[in-house]
Protein backbone atom coordinates (compact mmCIF):
# COMPACT_ATOMS: atom_id res chain seq x y z
CA UNK A 1 0.00 0.00 0.00
CA UNK A 2 1.54 3.18 -0.55
CA UNK A 3 0.23 6.58 1.72
CA UNK A 4 0.47 9.75 -0.09
CA UNK A 5 2.42 12.15 2.50
CA UNK A 6 1.65 15.73 2.73
CA UNK A 7 4.83 16.37 4.77
CA UNK A 8 8.41 15.64 4.70
CA UNK A 9 9.98 12.13 5.59
CA UNK A 10 13.17 12.40 7.94
CA UNK A 11 14.97 8.73 8.21
CA UNK A 12 17.18 7.88 11.40
CA UNK A 13 16.72 9.82 14.59
CA UNK A 14 20.08 10.44 15.44
CA UNK A 15 21.14 13.71 16.15
CA UNK A 16 21.33 14.89 12.86
CA UNK A 17 17.67 13.31 11.64
CA UNK A 18 16.33 15.10 15.08
CA UNK A 19 17.69 18.14 14.00
CA UNK A 20 16.99 17.83 10.12
CA UNK A 21 13.00 17.32 11.39
CA UNK A 22 13.66 20.17 14.09
CA UNK A 23 14.72 22.63 11.52
CA UNK A 24 11.36 21.43 9.28
CA UNK A 25 8.86 21.84 11.99
CA UNK A 26 10.22 25.18 12.97
CA UNK A 27 9.48 25.80 9.15
CA UNK A 28 5.83 24.80 9.87
CA UNK A 29 6.91 21.55 7.62
CA UNK A 30 5.05 19.11 10.40
CA UNK A 31 8.11 16.44 9.43
CA UNK A 32 8.24 12.45 10.21
CA UNK A 33 10.87 11.24 11.50
CA UNK A 34 11.44 7.31 11.46
CA UNK A 35 13.49 5.98 13.84
CA UNK A 36 14.13 2.18 13.76
CA UNK A 37 15.51 1.49 17.07
CA UNK A 38 13.53 1.84 20.14
CA UNK A 39 14.34 5.55 20.93
CA UNK A 40 15.57 8.57 19.28
CA UNK A 41 19.47 9.94 20.14
CA UNK A 42 21.44 7.26 18.84
CA UNK A 43 24.73 7.27 20.40
CA UNK A 44 23.46 10.20 22.61
CA UNK A 45 21.79 7.93 25.23
CA UNK A 46 21.61 7.59 28.78
CA UNK A 47 21.48 4.70 31.07
CA UNK A 48 21.97 4.65 34.75
CA UNK A 49 24.31 3.19 37.33
CA UNK A 50 24.47 3.34 40.69
CA UNK A 51 20.88 5.11 40.88
CA UNK A 52 22.25 8.02 39.05
CA UNK A 53 21.81 8.70 34.86
CA UNK A 54 24.80 8.66 32.96
CA UNK A 55 25.87 9.56 29.38
CA UNK A 56 26.13 5.82 27.55
CA UNK A 57 27.56 7.35 24.72
CA UNK A 58 28.79 11.21 23.54
CA UNK A 59 29.63 13.24 26.42
CA UNK A 60 30.29 16.43 24.98
CA UNK A 61 30.87 18.64 21.93
CA UNK A 62 33.80 20.44 20.23
CA UNK A 63 33.55 24.11 20.63
CA UNK A 64 35.98 24.82 18.14
CA UNK A 65 33.09 25.68 15.98
CA UNK A 66 29.73 26.99 17.58
CA UNK A 67 27.39 24.48 15.58
CA UNK A 68 26.28 23.23 18.86
CA UNK A 69 26.40 25.85 20.95
CA UNK A 70 24.36 27.83 18.51
CA UNK A 71 22.07 25.38 18.44
CA UNK A 72 21.79 24.66 22.47
CA UNK A 73 20.72 28.81 22.56
CA UNK A 74 18.36 28.23 19.62
CA UNK A 75 16.77 25.71 21.96
CA UNK A 76 16.46 27.99 24.80
CA UNK A 77 19.23 25.19 26.39
CA UNK A 78 22.57 28.04 26.94
CA UNK A 79 22.10 28.40 30.43
CA UNK A 80 22.62 24.18 30.62
CA UNK A 81 25.75 24.31 29.01
CA UNK A 82 29.04 23.45 31.11
CA UNK A 83 32.68 23.69 30.78
CA UNK A 84 34.73 20.43 31.57
CA UNK A 85 36.86 21.33 35.09
CA UNK A 86 39.79 23.19 33.90
CA UNK A 87 42.25 20.33 34.16
CA UNK A 88 44.05 18.88 31.20
CA UNK A 89 43.78 15.09 29.96
CA UNK A 90 46.42 13.20 29.72
CA UNK A 91 48.43 10.35 27.17
CA UNK A 92 49.77 7.52 27.71
CA UNK A 93 52.43 6.93 24.96
CA UNK A 94 55.07 3.92 24.60
CA UNK A 95 57.65 6.25 26.96
CA UNK A 96 55.28 6.52 29.92
CA UNK A 97 52.48 9.02 30.26
CA UNK A 98 52.35 13.32 29.75
CA UNK A 99 49.58 15.64 30.26
CA UNK A 100 48.73 16.39 27.14
CA UNK A 101 49.57 20.06 25.73
CA UNK A 102 47.83 23.19 26.55
CA UNK A 103 46.14 24.89 23.02
CA UNK A 104 46.99 21.43 21.14
CA UNK A 105 44.42 20.51 18.20
CA UNK A 106 43.92 16.71 17.52
CA UNK A 107 47.33 16.58 19.85
CA UNK A 108 49.07 18.79 17.27
CA UNK A 109 51.50 21.24 19.74
CA UNK A 110 50.30 25.09 19.30
CA UNK A 111 54.08 25.39 20.03
CA UNK A 112 56.65 22.48 20.08
CA UNK A 113 59.00 24.46 22.57
CA UNK A 114 56.00 24.91 25.11
CA UNK A 115 57.19 23.39 28.59
CA UNK A 116 54.59 20.63 28.19
CA UNK A 117 55.52 19.72 24.77
CA UNK A 118 59.18 19.27 25.60
CA UNK A 119 57.55 17.10 28.95
CA UNK A 120 55.62 14.85 26.43
CA UNK A 121 57.80 13.70 23.56
CA UNK A 122 61.38 14.84 24.59
CA UNK A 123 63.81 18.22 24.04
CA UNK A 124 65.85 16.58 21.14
CA UNK A 125 61.91 15.24 19.57
CA UNK A 126 60.55 19.26 20.33
CA UNK A 127 63.65 20.61 18.37
CA UNK A 128 63.15 18.78 15.46
CA UNK A 129 59.49 19.24 15.05
CA UNK A 130 59.91 23.17 15.61
CA UNK A 131 62.58 22.68 12.94
CA UNK A 132 60.48 21.00 10.46
CA UNK A 133 57.70 22.99 10.91
CA UNK A 134 59.76 26.43 9.79
CA UNK A 135 60.50 24.57 6.53
CA UNK A 136 58.40 26.76 3.52
CA UNK A 137 54.83 24.88 2.83
CA UNK A 138 54.12 23.12 -0.51
CA UNK A 139 52.00 20.65 -1.27
CA UNK A 140 50.04 19.12 1.20
CA UNK A 141 49.66 15.87 1.95
CA UNK A 142 46.31 14.28 1.77
CA UNK A 143 46.21 12.57 5.27
CA UNK A 144 46.15 13.74 8.41
CA UNK A 145 49.20 11.24 10.02
CA UNK A 146 51.51 12.27 6.39
CA UNK A 147 50.94 16.17 7.41
CA UNK A 148 52.07 15.75 10.93
CA UNK A 149 55.17 13.67 9.83
CA UNK A 150 56.18 15.98 7.19
CA UNK A 151 55.57 18.96 9.67
CA UNK A 152 56.60 18.02 13.16
CA UNK A 153 58.12 15.10 12.44
CA UNK A 154 57.74 11.12 14.18
CA UNK A 155 57.46 11.69 17.92
CA UNK A 156 54.90 14.30 17.75
CA UNK A 157 52.62 12.27 15.60
CA UNK A 158 53.02 8.58 18.12
CA UNK A 159 53.17 10.72 21.27
CA UNK A 160 50.02 12.88 21.18
CA UNK A 161 48.54 13.13 17.74
CA UNK A 162 48.31 9.29 17.17
CA UNK A 163 46.78 8.38 21.27
CA UNK A 164 44.31 11.99 20.56
CA UNK A 165 42.77 10.56 16.71
CA UNK A 166 42.31 6.95 18.67
CA UNK A 167 41.00 7.71 21.41
CA UNK A 168 38.64 10.49 19.29
CA UNK A 169 37.98 8.85 15.99
CA UNK A 170 38.82 5.45 16.58
CA UNK A 171 41.16 5.70 13.69
CA UNK A 172 44.74 5.91 12.08
CA UNK A 173 45.64 9.21 11.37
CA UNK A 174 47.36 8.00 7.96
CA UNK A 175 43.60 7.24 7.18
CA UNK A 176 41.92 10.25 8.04
CA UNK A 177 41.15 12.88 5.39
CA UNK A 178 43.18 16.03 7.19
CA UNK A 179 40.02 18.94 6.97
CA UNK A 180 37.22 16.29 7.40
CA UNK A 181 38.74 15.97 11.39
CA UNK A 182 40.21 19.76 11.33
CA UNK A 183 37.91 21.69 9.04
CA UNK A 184 40.24 24.58 8.41
CA UNK A 185 43.82 23.28 9.17
CA UNK A 186 44.66 22.52 5.40
CA UNK A 187 44.08 26.28 4.13
CA UNK A 188 45.53 27.53 7.40
CA UNK A 189 48.57 25.90 7.17
CA UNK A 190 49.25 27.12 4.02
CA UNK A 191 48.32 30.97 4.95
CA UNK A 192 50.34 31.31 8.28
CA UNK A 193 52.92 28.97 6.75
CA UNK A 194 53.22 26.30 9.35
CA UNK A 195 51.82 23.85 11.18
CA UNK A 196 51.83 24.96 14.61
CA UNK A 197 50.86 29.05 13.39
CA UNK A 198 47.50 26.76 11.83
CA UNK A 199 46.51 25.47 15.07
CA UNK A 200 47.00 28.33 17.37
CA UNK A 201 44.91 30.45 14.61
CA UNK A 202 42.34 27.59 14.19
CA UNK A 203 42.25 27.56 18.19
CA UNK A 204 42.57 31.36 18.73
CA UNK A 205 39.14 31.57 16.54
CA UNK A 206 37.38 29.55 18.83
CA UNK A 207 35.75 30.53 22.14
CA UNK A 208 38.31 30.60 25.10
CA UNK A 209 39.32 27.76 27.19
CA UNK A 210 38.78 24.58 26.88
CA UNK A 211 38.12 22.86 23.14
CA UNK A 212 34.99 21.09 24.32
CA UNK A 213 31.76 21.86 26.58
CA UNK A 214 28.83 19.37 27.91
CA UNK A 215 25.41 20.22 29.22
CA UNK A 216 24.52 20.14 33.07
CA UNK A 217 22.82 16.73 33.07
CA UNK A 218 24.40 14.93 30.23
CA UNK A 219 24.71 15.19 26.88
CA UNK A 220 21.36 12.93 26.32
CA UNK A 221 19.23 16.15 27.49
CA UNK A 222 19.93 17.62 23.47
CA UNK A 223 17.90 14.87 21.80
CA UNK A 224 15.24 14.70 24.53
CA UNK A 225 14.82 18.34 24.01
CA UNK A 226 14.95 18.00 19.98
CA UNK A 227 12.54 15.20 20.42
CA UNK A 228 9.68 17.72 22.83
CA UNK A 229 10.50 20.43 20.71
CA UNK A 230 9.45 18.61 17.01
CA UNK A 231 6.55 17.06 18.31
CA UNK A 232 5.43 20.10 19.97
CA UNK A 233 6.05 22.04 16.41
CA UNK A 234 3.33 19.73 14.90
CA UNK A 235 6.34 17.18 13.74
CA UNK A 236 5.77 13.34 14.42
CA UNK A 237 8.20 10.75 15.67
CA UNK A 238 7.57 6.82 14.91
CA UNK A 239 10.18 4.63 16.59
CA UNK A 240 10.25 1.34 15.72
CA UNK A 241 9.94 2.06 12.19
CA UNK A 242 12.45 0.37 9.74
CA UNK A 243 13.08 2.11 6.28
CA UNK A 244 13.34 -0.22 3.59
CA UNK A 245 14.72 1.78 0.94
CA UNK A 246 14.23 4.98 -1.14
CA UNK A 247 13.06 5.36 -4.71
CA UNK A 248 13.00 8.11 -6.58
CA UNK A 249 9.47 8.73 -8.54
CA UNK A 250 8.32 11.02 -11.78
CA UNK A 251 6.70 12.79 -8.55
CA UNK A 252 8.83 12.57 -5.71
CA UNK A 253 10.78 10.41 -3.08
CA UNK A 254 9.21 6.98 -2.52
CA UNK A 255 9.99 5.43 1.03
CA UNK A 256 9.80 1.50 1.71
CA UNK A 257 9.20 0.99 5.58
CA UNK A 258 8.26 -1.71 7.82
CA UNK A 259 6.68 -1.23 10.94
CA UNK A 260 4.04 -2.61 13.55
CA UNK A 261 1.53 -1.55 10.72
CA UNK A 262 3.75 -3.66 8.09
CA UNK A 263 5.41 -3.08 4.94
CA UNK A 264 4.59 0.01 2.85
CA UNK A 265 5.08 3.11 1.08
CA UNK A 266 5.32 6.72 1.43
CA UNK A 267 5.28 9.28 -1.28
CA UNK A 268 7.24 12.46 -0.26
CA UNK A 269 8.54 15.43 -2.15
CA UNK A 270 11.20 15.85 0.30
CA UNK A 271 13.16 12.97 2.30
CA UNK A 272 16.41 13.30 4.50
CA UNK A 273 18.51 10.50 5.09
CA UNK A 274 20.00 10.81 8.38
CA UNK A 275 21.71 7.59 8.52
CA UNK A 276 23.67 5.27 6.21
CA UNK A 277 22.49 5.72 2.84
CA UNK A 278 24.57 2.77 1.19
CA UNK A 279 21.23 0.79 3.01
CA UNK A 280 18.58 2.69 1.13
CA UNK A 281 19.80 3.84 -2.00
CA UNK A 282 19.90 2.59 -5.23
CA UNK A 283 23.59 1.85 -6.43
CA UNK A 284 22.81 4.13 -9.52
CA UNK A 285 22.02 6.77 -7.14
CA UNK A 286 25.40 6.61 -5.06
CA UNK A 287 27.69 5.70 -7.26
CA UNK A 288 31.32 4.41 -6.63
CA UNK A 289 31.58 6.63 -3.68
CA UNK A 290 29.71 4.96 -1.04
CA UNK A 291 31.91 2.04 0.15
CA UNK A 292 34.12 4.94 1.46
CA UNK A 293 31.57 7.26 2.85
CA UNK A 294 29.49 4.41 5.09
CA UNK A 295 33.00 3.06 6.70
CA UNK A 296 32.44 2.80 10.34
CA UNK A 297 34.20 1.59 13.47
CA UNK A 298 32.56 -0.02 16.22
CA UNK A 299 33.20 1.15 19.63
CA UNK A 300 32.35 -0.75 22.95
CA UNK A 301 31.92 1.85 26.44
CA UNK A 302 32.35 0.33 30.04
CA UNK A 303 31.44 2.37 32.67
CA UNK A 304 32.39 1.97 36.26
CA UNK A 305 31.14 3.37 39.35
CA UNK A 306 33.45 2.68 42.08
CA UNK A 307 33.91 3.86 45.64
CA UNK A 308 37.60 4.96 46.08
CA UNK A 309 38.64 8.27 47.79
CA UNK A 310 42.23 7.86 46.32
CA UNK A 311 40.53 8.59 43.15
CA UNK A 312 39.53 12.39 44.66
CA UNK A 313 43.14 13.35 43.60
CA UNK A 314 42.11 13.17 40.01
CA UNK A 315 45.45 11.41 39.18
CA UNK A 316 45.76 12.04 34.89
CA UNK A 317 42.98 14.78 34.99
CA UNK A 318 39.89 14.88 33.11
CA UNK A 319 41.09 11.05 31.64
CA UNK A 320 44.04 9.14 29.58
CA UNK A 321 44.37 8.92 25.39
CA UNK A 322 46.15 5.93 24.71
CA UNK A 323 48.37 5.32 21.96
CA UNK A 324 47.95 1.78 19.86
CA UNK A 325 51.57 1.28 20.51
CA UNK A 326 51.02 0.79 24.00
CA UNK A 327 50.27 -3.06 23.80
CA UNK A 328 49.83 -3.77 27.45
CA UNK A 329 46.50 -1.67 27.62
CA UNK A 330 43.41 -2.69 25.52
CA UNK A 331 41.46 0.88 25.98
CA UNK A 332 41.41 3.25 23.46
CA UNK A 333 40.70 6.23 26.02
CA UNK A 334 39.17 6.54 29.68
CA UNK A 335 37.13 9.72 30.72
CA UNK A 336 37.28 10.16 34.37
CA UNK A 337 33.99 11.54 34.46
CA UNK A 338 33.37 12.76 37.84
CA UNK A 339 36.63 14.91 37.55
CA UNK A 340 35.64 16.38 34.48
CA UNK A 341 32.25 17.29 35.09
CA UNK A 342 31.52 19.07 38.16
CA UNK A 343 27.95 18.53 37.70
CA UNK A 344 28.31 15.02 37.66
CA UNK A 345 30.32 15.52 40.99
CA UNK A 346 28.10 17.30 42.72
CA UNK A 347 25.29 14.51 42.29
CA UNK A 348 27.62 11.64 43.73
CA UNK A 349 28.20 10.98 47.49
CA UNK A 350 31.54 11.49 48.59
CA UNK A 351 34.85 9.30 47.12
CA UNK A 352 32.36 7.92 44.59
CA UNK A 353 33.63 8.20 40.92
CA UNK A 354 32.53 7.22 37.35
CA UNK A 355 35.29 6.05 34.61
CA UNK A 356 34.24 5.36 30.95
CA UNK A 357 36.71 3.14 29.12
CA UNK A 358 36.28 3.21 25.39
CA UNK A 359 37.43 0.25 23.12
CA UNK A 360 37.28 -0.68 19.69
CA UNK A 361 40.37 0.82 17.22
CA UNK A 362 40.40 0.79 13.43
CA UNK A 363 37.68 -1.93 12.90
CA UNK A 364 38.11 -4.35 15.64
CA UNK A 365 35.49 -4.44 18.32
CA UNK A 366 37.11 -5.38 21.78
CA UNK A 367 34.50 -7.09 24.24
CA UNK A 368 36.60 -6.47 27.37
CA UNK A 369 36.52 -8.43 30.04
CA UNK A 370 35.29 -7.11 33.38
CA UNK A 371 39.05 -8.13 35.11
CA UNK A 372 40.84 -6.65 32.04
CA UNK A 373 38.74 -3.15 32.12
CA UNK A 374 39.86 -2.40 35.85
CA UNK A 375 43.54 -3.97 35.07
CA UNK A 376 43.35 -1.44 32.29
CA UNK A 377 41.83 1.22 34.32
CA UNK A 378 44.55 0.64 37.11
CA UNK A 379 47.53 1.00 34.71
CA UNK A 380 46.36 3.99 33.42
CA UNK A 381 45.19 5.96 36.41
CA UNK A 382 48.27 4.37 38.12
CA UNK A 383 46.05 3.26 41.02
CA UNK A 384 45.51 -0.10 42.14
CA UNK A 385 41.40 -0.37 41.86
CA UNK A 386 39.95 -3.28 43.77
CA UNK A 387 36.69 -5.22 42.37
CA UNK A 388 35.46 -4.74 45.53
CA UNK A 389 35.11 -1.07 45.60
CA UNK A 390 33.36 -1.17 42.33
CA UNK A 391 29.40 -0.52 43.08
CA UNK A 392 28.41 -0.65 39.74
CA UNK A 393 29.77 -1.27 35.93
CA UNK A 394 27.89 -1.22 32.03
CA UNK A 395 29.47 -2.44 28.73
CA UNK A 396 27.17 -0.61 25.88
CA UNK A 397 28.40 -2.00 22.42
CA UNK A 398 27.86 0.92 19.60
CA UNK A 399 27.99 -1.44 16.43
CA UNK A 400 28.53 1.03 13.67
CA UNK A 401 29.37 4.37 15.42
CA UNK A 402 32.31 6.36 13.84
CA UNK A 403 32.37 6.67 10.65
CA UNK A 404 35.75 6.88 9.14
CA UNK A 405 36.34 9.88 6.80
CA UNK A 406 39.12 8.46 4.62
CA UNK A 407 41.24 11.20 2.31
CA UNK A 408 39.14 12.39 -0.75
CA UNK A 409 35.92 12.07 1.55
CA UNK A 410 34.78 15.93 1.40
CA UNK A 411 34.92 15.77 -2.66
CA UNK A 412 33.17 12.46 -2.39
CA UNK A 413 30.66 13.74 -0.80
CA UNK A 414 30.29 16.99 -2.86
CA UNK A 415 29.85 14.92 -5.90
CA UNK A 416 27.78 12.76 -4.63
CA UNK A 417 25.39 15.63 -3.03
CA UNK A 418 25.31 17.01 -6.49
CA UNK A 419 24.06 14.12 -8.27
CA UNK A 420 21.40 13.49 -6.15
CA UNK A 421 17.55 13.91 -7.60
CA UNK A 422 15.73 16.74 -6.41
CA UNK A 423 13.92 16.35 -3.06
CA UNK A 424 16.42 14.00 -1.27
CA UNK A 425 18.78 15.46 1.20
CA UNK A 426 21.39 13.16 2.73
CA UNK A 427 23.24 14.41 6.23
CA UNK A 428 24.75 12.81 9.37
CA UNK A 429 27.75 11.36 10.29
CA UNK A 430 29.03 9.31 7.37
CA UNK A 431 28.85 12.19 5.14
CA UNK A 432 29.47 15.01 7.54
CA UNK A 433 32.12 13.34 9.48
CA UNK A 434 32.65 12.30 13.38
CA UNK A 435 30.96 13.98 16.04
CA UNK A 436 28.05 16.26 17.23
CA UNK A 437 30.05 19.74 16.07
CA UNK A 438 30.22 18.27 12.26
CA UNK A 439 27.10 16.45 11.93
CA UNK A 440 25.02 19.56 13.73
CA UNK A 441 26.59 22.45 11.85
CA UNK A 442 26.39 20.00 8.69
CA UNK A 443 22.61 19.32 8.77
CA UNK A 444 21.72 22.95 9.72
CA UNK A 445 22.71 23.84 6.76
CA UNK A 446 21.75 21.71 4.40
CA UNK A 447 18.10 21.74 5.54
CA UNK A 448 17.83 25.30 5.36
CA UNK A 449 18.20 25.18 1.56
CA UNK A 450 15.04 23.02 0.91
CA UNK A 451 13.27 25.39 4.15
CA UNK A 452 13.68 27.97 2.87
CA UNK A 453 10.41 29.94 2.12
CA UNK A 454 8.85 29.55 -1.41
C1 LIG B 1 30.82 5.78 22.83
C2 LIG B 1 30.73 7.02 21.97
C3 LIG B 1 31.12 8.24 22.50
C4 LIG B 1 31.06 9.38 21.71
N1 LIG B 1 31.42 10.56 22.27
C5 LIG B 1 31.29 11.69 21.55
C6 LIG B 1 31.52 12.94 22.17
O1 LIG B 1 31.80 13.02 23.38
N2 LIG B 1 31.38 14.06 21.40
C7 LIG B 1 31.02 14.00 20.08
O2 LIG B 1 30.91 15.04 19.42
N3 LIG B 1 30.74 12.82 19.48
C8 LIG B 1 30.86 11.67 20.19
N4 LIG B 1 30.57 10.48 19.62
C9 LIG B 1 30.14 10.47 18.21
C10 LIG B 1 28.69 10.95 18.10
O3 LIG B 1 27.91 10.39 19.11
C11 LIG B 1 28.15 10.54 16.73
O4 LIG B 1 29.02 11.09 15.72
C12 LIG B 1 26.73 11.05 16.48
O5 LIG B 1 25.88 10.83 17.58
C13 LIG B 1 26.16 10.40 15.23
O6 LIG B 1 24.92 11.00 14.93
P1 LIG B 1 24.14 10.65 13.56
O7 LIG B 1 22.82 11.27 13.66
O8 LIG B 1 24.99 10.96 12.39
O9 LIG B 1 24.04 9.06 13.56
P2 LIG B 1 23.26 8.06 14.57
O10 LIG B 1 23.16 8.67 15.92
O11 LIG B 1 23.92 6.77 14.39
O12 LIG B 1 21.79 8.06 13.97
C14 LIG B 1 21.37 7.26 12.93
C15 LIG B 1 20.00 6.73 13.32
O13 LIG B 1 19.39 6.14 12.19
C16 LIG B 1 18.74 4.98 12.60
N5 LIG B 1 18.62 4.13 11.41
C17 LIG B 1 19.61 3.50 10.75
N6 LIG B 1 19.12 2.86 9.68
C18 LIG B 1 17.79 3.10 9.66
C19 LIG B 1 16.74 2.70 8.79
N7 LIG B 1 16.97 1.92 7.75
N8 LIG B 1 15.47 3.12 9.08
C20 LIG B 1 15.22 3.92 10.16
N9 LIG B 1 16.20 4.33 11.00
C21 LIG B 1 17.47 3.92 10.75
C22 LIG B 1 19.63 4.39 13.67
O14 LIG B 1 18.91 3.50 14.52
C23 LIG B 1 20.09 5.65 14.40
O15 LIG B 1 19.25 5.99 15.47
C24 LIG B 1 30.61 9.31 20.38
C25 LIG B 1 30.19 8.09 19.86
C26 LIG B 1 30.24 6.95 20.64
C27 LIG B 1 29.77 5.65 20.09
Amino acid sequence: MTVVATRPVVIGGGIAGLVAAWELAMAGRRPLLLERSQAVGGPVARHILAGIELDAGAESFATGRPAVTDLLVDLGMADAIVPPAPMAAWVRHEGGSAALPAGALLGIPADPLADDVVAAIGVEAAAQAAALDARPVGALPDSLGALVEARMGRQVLRRLVDPVVGGVHAADPWLLEIDAVAPGLSSAVTTTGSLAAAVRTLRGAAAPGSAVAGIDGGMAELPRVLAERIIRHGGEIRCNAHVLGVRTTPSGQRVVLADTDGQRSLDADLVVIACAAADLLDPDVLGPAVPTISMTTPVTLVTLVLDDPRLDAAPRGTGVLVSRRVTQISAKALTHASVKWPWLADRLPSGRHVLRLSYGRGGSIATPDPATVLADASALLDIDLRPQDLIDSAVVRWPSALPQARPGHLAEVRALRAALPPGLVLIGGAVAGNGLSSIVADARTQLRAPCAPS
